[in-house]
């Protein structure tokens, strides 16, 4: 038998009690929100008994239509989300409401900013909806029964620690969420505000929403309308609720499409990126709707990887309602469907490039990023991709050019499209070797963004024209008459760059005489197909064991320091100061590329050097 009435206490997860002392305290001017968070999980649990008795039609019994039923009692202060839904077991109220499902609070603390409009946004997308409650009431008590069976339970915490569960006397199928409110929640006590704020939120869950017996939203599918019934209020609001943003869109598009395939769709793209799109999960926000029924939310077939930022809604007249995961990711029909979209919103991009340059600024900026992705992995629609792309230059350091504009201004006899990797413009432009761009008036991309050391190298040509870093480029100066004038006999040259080669042995793979070089006296450089710096940086931080290639240094013997020293060669070749010399060159060079492991040798060596320079100079000043 069951001893009733017996209680079991439980701790929350370690970083539970972080995360809910995080949302109750710094979310608190939105604290609204808590209604949406528990009227969509309501939502979701409707539609997953939905979607399960498609196939076990005895799920639904005899327990009424779908819906959410809320209860305010005005007096007594209390709140009553209920919903005839797939409940849950004990064993998934425990995994549900005492754990973080999967983000886990560490990723979600470390992805707030402070920022709070951001900060919430982050708490729908990060699974942690539920405990936005907290924010307004003391206690809260969770009935559920599963539509599978099984005892009822009622769960119930502060959102202190710890939480308990006991059985209860079996009722309907589905769950209840009971709380009294607040004192400085009271707010929500009154029915036109729930009724309000259910409204704003919540105008588009598909299922009925009733507060005290009287139907609050129009539940009905957006999508499906006629484009000159829905007024722009509408449009945005549908997309603040399917993407859980606070933004206005940077574009909306509404189809309805007969052929090759039945289907409507309502998409929008964000004003700007979510800071964790690109780095951690790779989430999209798309719903499968068949036939006005929901199927699928987060579905990753409709559209390709790259375009993940896009949020909506698609809705097809062809597929099978009871369409499971594995189909979608191998139906004939979900293909077509994601052609057609593809199609569609690569015209839109284009457009914008063609004869709207404010609004492509505004979309590279924000998801430029997302179309280098696309240029590695969408190889079908590469060459549109490629039309899209974007760089600054030495011609517009912060601005935005395309690679048909470059070409379209390059020399005749140029035959590359240059570009350098820096983080930033100054970093860009003390490189050393971007020095005879500058002085050929060449213009080189300039590169800021890591994913660049990604996209680069299998970018392939450009109308013919391969893309080339200015580190391997081979370019050639030695026409130049006055540099000519300027520099080392060939026999001093060759007499230099030997010693060189002597004292730095194996730590490069050569030296050689440059022809790029203006006023630095070296560089390193990546042989031709070699791994440019950064990328053999991005090499080391994944795999501490990469070793990476040998670079060439390349000497610029025109320059007075290498001049100085093939002279001091010359009449002394066994002097130790050339060594040093040499080795300081070498490590400061590989220092200024972000190679240099220990930077402590080249600082003593260069304490030995200066202490030597300064006691030079002290004996000449005392002659
Ligand atoms: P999310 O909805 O993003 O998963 P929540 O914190 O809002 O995160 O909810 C956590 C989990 O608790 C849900 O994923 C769901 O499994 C369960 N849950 C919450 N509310 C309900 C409900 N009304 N009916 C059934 N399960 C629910
Ligand atoms: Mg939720």
């Amino acid at each position: 038998m069951n001893q009733q009435a017996q209680v079991e206490e439980f701790q929350f997860q370690a970083e539970m009690s972080q995360l809910l002392h995080l949302i109750t305290h710094s979310l608190y001017s939105h604290r609204e929100i808590f209604l949406r968070e528990l009227i969509s999980n309501a939502s979701d649990a409707l539609s997953k008994l939905h979607f399960a008795s498609l196939t076990q039609s005895d799920l639904l019994k005899d327990e009424g239509d779908l819906q959410i039923t809320i209860t305010l009692d005005e007096e007594k202060k209390t709140l009553t989300i209920a919903d005839n839904g797939v409940g849950m077991t004990k064993e998934e109220l425990i995994a549900n409401l005492g754990t973080i499902a999967n983000s886990g609070t560490a990723n979600f603390a470390k992805n707030l900013t402070g920022d709070k409009t951001k900060d919430i946004e982050l708490i729908g997308r990060f699974g942690v909806g539920f405990y936005a409650v907290f924010m307004v009431a003391e206690e809260v008590s969770v009935e559920t029964k599963s539509c599978q069976g099984g005892t009822a339970h009622r769960w119930v915490s502060k959102g202190t620690g710890k939480y308990s569960i006991e059985e209860t006397e079996s009722q309907q199928r589905g769950t209840s969420i009971t709380f009294t409110l607040k004192e400085d929640a009271e707010e929500f006590a009154k029915k036109w505000k729930v009724e309000e704020t259910i409204k704003r939120y919540s105008d588009f869950v598909s299922f009925p929403i009733e507060l005290n017996g009287e139907k609050i939203n129009q539940s009905s599918a957006l999508w499906s309308k006629n484009k000159n019934e829905i007024s722009e209020e509408q449009y945005k609001e549908f997309y603040q609720y399917i993407s859980h943003r606070y933004d206005d869109p940077m574009h909306r598009l509404h189809l309805a499409a007969e052929a090759p395939v039945q289907f409507k769709a309502l998409l929008y793209i964000p004003s700007e990126a979510d800071r964790n799109l690109f780095t951690t999960e790779l989430e999209t926000s798309l719903r499968l709707y068949v036939k006005k029924v929901f199927i699928q939310s987060d579905c990753k077939d409709l559209l390709p990887q790259w375009l993940r930022f896009v949020n909506g809604v698609v809705d097809s007249e062809d597929l099978p309602l009871n369409i499971s995961r594995e189909v979608t990711q191998h139906s004939a029909m979900m293909h077509k469907i994601q052609k057609y979209l593809v199609k569609k919103l690569l015209g839109d991009f284009a457009a914008w490039a063609e004869s709207d340059k404010e609004k492509y600024t505004a979309f590279w900026r924000a998801f430029g990023n997302f179309i280098k992705e696309g240029l590695h992995t969408d190889y079908a629609n590469k060459d549109k991709l490629i039309e899209l792309y974007r760089a600054a230059s030495s011609k517009e350091p912060q601005g935005l050019v395309s690679l048909s504009e470059y070409l379209e201004r390059m020399p005749e006899n140029q035959k590359e499209i240059y570009f350098v990797y820096g983080k930033t413009q100054e970093a860009i432009e003390a490189n050393p070797n971007l020095e005879y761009f500058k002085r050929n008036e060449l213009e080189v991309l300039y590169l800021y963004d890591e994913v660049d050391h990604f996209i680069m190298p299998g970018l392939g040509p450009y109308k013919e024209k391969q893309l080339v870093a200015i580190d391997k480029a081979e370019v050639d100066l030695s026409k130049e008459e006055e540099q000519k004038k300027r520099d080392l006999s060939e026999e001093k040259k060759k007499s230099i760059l030997e010693k060189f080669k002597k004292v730095l042995g194996e730590r490069v793979a050569d030296v050689i005489e440059s022809k790029r070089l203006v006023d630095n006296p070296c560089t390193l450089v990546a042989g031709q197909g070699g791994m440019d710096a950064q990328m053999e940086r991005m090499m080391k931080m994944m795999d501490p064991n990469f070793a990476g290639g040998k670079k060439i240094l390349e000497i610029n013997t025109r320059s007075p320091l290498i001049k100085s020293l093939a002279k001091i060669h010359e009449r002394k070749p066994k002097d130790k100061t050339i060594k040093e010399v040499i080795l300081e060159l070498f490590e400061g060079a590989s220092l200024l590329e972000g190679s240099l492991e220990d930077p402590s040798s080249l600082v003593t060596r260069q304490q030995r050097l200066l202490a030597q320079l300064a006691e030079l100079y002290a004996k000449s000043l005392a002659n």
